[in-house]
């Protein structure tokens, strides 16, 4: 399928980054990358002093940190200063608790400034900070905080009593409790935080941090299975600040918002790290996702880079499409809007587009993983971009191919693995490790970390496309992968192909045995507000997939579901839908959305 490049003109007032891609890669080291950070006064590397203290202490310490939005649209800021001496209050609450280097600090908290709090005071003590999303049900909560060995928990009184109160027994090792926000009533078995941080003194020295000591630890999506508990060290922040600067192309003088929660992944490596450590403003958002609200906040906050997610943006192509009219968006002054990406699941060409149409300027995908830590692969600012792509691996980042065994996996004969170094060949993704955000282990579970590398290669258990000019397509999830006559199908094609049917709002695909084909493709497709599920529109869109794909790929089912099964961080469960489909054991579904 063709797509029109998209390209770039280069003049802007902010030049953009990697205008030369060749030079860069060529030029690139990660040496040189931690030459761009400060480093601690006594030594050693740590993710807060890069964040908050480095700029407290520069003539920016006025600057404003972090602009959050509550519910009821009242702004407050956060100076550099402030968060200093914030994070100093917090590392010295832990410390006065006894938490120290190591011990585990979870958040089940949504986007206020005590998360942010939190976050960075914990890692100045140089406790383990994890996230979890807030949304989650009581046996999720209960399950990672048991799995994480959680010493202290920070959490509303709300969701602690929904959510962790009963299952509180059972983890024996969570010591303290920290309840933000006003005390309605006492929470039996916790403290306020609010309390403990006015009596705490604001300056902390950082202790000795060494780049190898564990800073975070992350709980993956839970796609394709159980999710596994990934952990980074402190080294992973000459990432995050050299990729925020390459893929997002961050300024000092941006604002930025990036919409993932702070539950996962992208909510803290680009939702507070990185755009801390370029010393940007930070547009921090309470409340749910609405449209029309998004648009304003883009408008009133005068957003420059934004980062957000397919599903975001999906939802933002129902309620405004790119056939028009465009009068929401049209209703607000995007005019400082800049640069626009995208993460998490693939990026349909239908979204890239309605990018440029709709708000002016085209939707650039990158790729990465929990585990990768930071992006590596993605659409730059300065090249053009196909439409489907997730670009090319940033400076640093050696990516390839590998010729596929019988399952599409990377084939691996006595501990060995090939390269595919021809054009348009498809195979597994894999990395070759080195870069500072790699993670060092799925926590307790050493042989599912061992079982991902192959030959000195990560496997990174997703299928891609390699062009001729290096450019990488992502063909789907290994376990995801349809086998069909013969054919390895990818899912992601053939959704994207369905999306661009008028009637077509989202599609999720899989394989459905069959005696003859092995496989045939089906699909399940929720359509666009006021559109009828009829037997007609079913035909209508087997005949355009077989227009668009051909016979071979093209769904020969179609079965209309205006809620597929998504996780909660937005990507649709293709899992579940072929368990349910077949009678199937569901398996894990902590982070189905809307369970609990
Ligand atoms: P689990 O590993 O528990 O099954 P998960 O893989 O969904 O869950 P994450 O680490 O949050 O957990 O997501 C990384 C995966 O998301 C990638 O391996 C890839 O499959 C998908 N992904 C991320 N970004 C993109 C993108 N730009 N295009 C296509 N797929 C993407
Ligand atoms: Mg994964």
């Amino acid at each position: 399928m063709h797509w029109e490049t998209i390209r770039k003109d280069t003049t802007s007032d902010v030049p953009p980054r990697l205008a030369d891609y060749g030079r860069a890669c060529s030029d690139f080291t990660w040496a040189g990358a931690r030459t761009e950070l400060a480093g601690l006064p006594c030594g050693g590397l740590n993710m807060a002093h890069e964040a908050v203290d480095r700029h407290a202490a520069s003539d920016h310490a006025d600057k404003i940190a972090l602009r959050c939005i509550a519910r009821d649209d009242s702004v407050s800021t956060v100076t550099y200063a402030d968060l200093a001496r914030r994070t100093a209050r917090f590392a010295n609450v832990l410390r006065s608790l006894g938490v120290g280097r190591g011990d585990r600090v979870f958040t089940l908290l949504g986007r206020c400034p005590e998360l942010y709090t939190t976050v960075l005071g914990t890692l100045k003590n140089t406790s383990v900070l994890c996230p979890l999303f807030s949304a989650f049900g009581p046996d999720p909560v209960e399950q990672r905080l048991r799995l994480g060995d959680a010493k202290v928990l920070v959490t509303t009184a709300a969701l602690y009593r929904r959510k962790v109160a009963e299952g509180r027994a059972s983890v024996p090792g969570l010591e303290h409790v920290l309840i933000v926000g006003p005390r309605t009533a006492e929470v039996p078995g916790t403290v306020s935080f609010d309390d403990l941080m006015a009596a705490a003194p604001d300056t902390f020295t950082i202790p000795p941090t060494s780049p190898d000591d564990m800073a975070l630890l992350h709980f993956t999506s839970g796609t394709t299975g159980t999710p596994k508990g990934a952990v980074h060290v402190h080294d992973a922040v000459v990432a995050h600040q050299a990729t925020a600067a390459y893929a997002l192309d961050l300024h000092p003088e941006d604002v930025y918002w990036c919409t993932a929660d702070p539950g996962w992944v992208t909510g803290m490596s680009y939702g507070i790290i990185a755009p801390l450590v370029h010393g940007v403003t930070v547009v921090v958002d309470e409340g749910d996702y609405d449209a029309r609200r998004w648009y304003r906040i883009l408008g009133e906050q005068q957003v420059s880079v934004w980062y957000t997610a397919p599903t975001a943006l999906r939802m933002l192509m129902r309620a405004t499409p790119r056939q028009g009219p465009y009068d929401l968006p049209r209703s607000y002054d995007l005019s400082a809007l800049r640069f626009i990406a995208s993460v998490g699941e693939p990026l349909n060409p239908e979204a890239v587009l309605w990018g440029r149409d709709v708000l002016g300027l085209p939707v650039h995908d990158n790729w990465w993983q929990t585990e990768t830590g930071c992006i590596m692969i993605a659409n730059f600012a300065a090249c053009e971009i196909r439409p489907g792509s997730m670009g090319r691996p940033l400076p640093g980042v050696e990516a390839t191919v590998l010729e596929q065994g019988e399952d599409g996996r990377a084939l691996v004969t006595d501990g060995r693995v090939t390269r595919v170094r021809s054009p348009e060949v498809e195979g597994e993704l894999a990395l070759r490790p080195g870069w500072p955000s790699m993670f060092r282990g799925y926590l307790h579970d050493k042989e599912r970390y061992d079982a991902a590398f192959a030959d000195g290669w990560y496997l990174t258990g997703d299928l891609v496309r390699r062009d001729a000019e290096g450019w990488y397509w992502f063909v789907g999830r290994a376990d995801d992968v349809i086998k069909s006559a013969g054919h390895l199908i990818g899912p992601f094609e053939v959704e994207s192909a369905l999306m661009e049917h008028p009637s077509v709002a989202e599609a999720g695909v899989i394989g459905r045995p069959d005696p003859v084909a092995g496989n045939v493709v089906k699909a399940f497709v929720s359509l666009r507000p006021g559109v009828s599920p009829t037997p007609e529109l079913e035909r209508e869109l087997l005949a355009f997939g077989r227009r668009k794909l051909g016979p071979a790929v093209a769904p020969r089912e179609i079965a209309f579901d205006q809620n597929l099964p998504r996780t909660r961080s937005g990507k649709v469960m293709r899992r579940l839908l072929r368990a349910r489909e077949l009678g199937l054991p569901t398996g894990d579904l902590s982070t189905l959305e809307g369970s609990s």
